[in-house]
């Protein structure tokens, strides 16, 4: 092995000290924003992941909503090796091939032959991007939702809700109104000629995994459209498949304006989009907006191969099959603390008549299970696309055990 060759081990530093030691250091060198850390990974394969301490862990949360083949996904892994091994990054002074076939791949999604496509590398960015693009319209004002969530820059959270996010760093950009979310009259009440764009999740996946009523989008596309308004969608979290569509709102026949995508998309090489359509696609023009890492061709080789894998496994309609066995077995359980099982194929909320959900998580990873409480009394349920029935009965056949001990801690 020539001496330029470093493992990724190495690169990390001396001898693994076991979680203890790692923890120690971050707590020294990476700035607190996230609180400490509940586990150090090392290693993980298909829907499993190994701690620094040799615990094998199922991940049925998936990076929030990011892995979508499971880790080390060969397809994935022989793409992003190729690419990198043959052209890594030239900026957007130039294109390549990777690029330009995953924009065409995205905007295909839309169902607009003149869809376009900004690449970004995070949520955020599509968001920040979105948000700029609405400028372009002349109109400043903005309509969002109660409980959203869409990033943590300034622009994406000047249209996040959560005032704990948003009040330290007011006055945030833009004129943004805040309504109740799936409450089409309440839109109704505030879209007008006056209103730039329409922000919305399909499904509040941070705020607890939030199905609004079937109609909401489509009502929201005939505001917009009344009203000379962008209908703009966040699927960063539900769309590449998640749910069991590719995108959320064009399976219900809505078209947007303005996507967004991240999460899904480059199974944990870090990628968004923001894609438009209709007079949308051509407001962004040069000097408006740019990226330098943005439509890099190793993050979009790694979203061309998700893709395939999607199309190619099935992997849709299994979703869909994968996320109603998990309904039917957990409220098979009867327990008195699961009042219902929401959300749509692998974007679940088990929400819970009390709020243990926290207590819950943690009691989950010790027995070897990766969820989330994304509100207090809701557990999120966002595992690989690839999870098998198998490995979710698993879990299920732990969670009532998880659920008394978490309440009764609690009590
Ligand atoms: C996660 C998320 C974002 C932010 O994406 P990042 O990649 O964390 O920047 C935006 N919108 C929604 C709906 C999300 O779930």
């Amino acid at each position: 092995m020539s001496s330029d060759v470093m493992v990724s081990a190495e690169l990390a530093g001396p001898a693994p000290r076991g979680s203890a030691g790692v923890l120690e250091a971050y707590a020294h060198s990476v700035m607190n924003t996230f609180g400490p850390p509940k586990r150090v990974f090392v290693r993980g394969e298909g829907c499993y992941v190994w701690d620094a301490d040799g615990r094998r862990h199922l991940d049925l949360l998936a990076g929030i909503a990011v892995n979508a083949l499971g880790h080390a996904h060969p397809t994935v892994l022989a793409a992003v090796t190729g690419q990198i091994s043959t052209l890594g990054h030239v900026s957007n002074f130039f294109a390549t091939p990777a690029q330009v076939a995953l924009a065409t791949r995205l905007a295909g999604l839309t169902g607009d032959d003149d869809a376009k496509v900004f690449f970004t590398n995070s949520g955020t960015e599509a968001n920040e991007a979105a948000f700029k693009l609405t400028r372009m319209t002349g109109r400043t004002k903005i309509i969002s939702t109660e409980g959203a969530f869409h990033g943590r820059s300034m622009g994406a959270l000047a249209v996040t809700h959560n005032p704990k996010y948003r009040a330290p760093f007011e006055p945030l950009p833009g004129e943004v109104t805040f309504v109740p979310y799936g409450d089409a009259e309440a839109l109704a009440a505030v879209v007008d000629e006056t209103v730039a764009a329409v922000v919305l999740e399909p499904i509040q996946g941070e705020n607890g995994v939030v199905v609004p009523s079937a109609g909401y989008l489509a009502r929201a596309r005939e505001l917009c459209d009344a009203a000379g308004a962008l209908l703009w969608i966040d699927e960063v979290q539900t769309g590449m498949g998640r749910t069991g569509s590719w995108l959320v709102h064009t399976a219900q026949g809505v078209r947007a304006d303005v996507v967004t995508l991240a999460k899904g998309l480059g199974n944990g090489f870090p990628i968004g989009a923001c894609i438009a359509t209709g007079r949308a696609a051509t407001m962004l023009q040069p000097g408006s907006h740019g990226s330098t890492f943005g439509g890099n061709p190793v993050a979009a080789i790694a979203g061309l191969a998700v893709m395939n894998v999607i199309e190619r496994d099935g992997l849709l309609d299994q979703v869909t099959a994968t996320g109603e066995h998990l309904v039917s077995v957990v409220m098979g359980l009867g327990h008195p603390l699961v009042s219902e099982v929401r959300g749509r194929g692998l974007l679940r909320g088990i929400v819970l008549n009390a709020d243990v959900g926290p207590a819950v998580a943690d009691l989950a990873l010790e027995a070897g299970f990766v969820i989330n409480a994304p509100r207090p009394h809701v557990l999120r349920i966002a595992p690989p696309l690839v999870v098998t029935p198998a490995q979710l009965d698993t879990f299920v056949e732990a969670l009532p055990g998880l659920l008394d001990a978490a309440s009764g801690a609690a009590s």
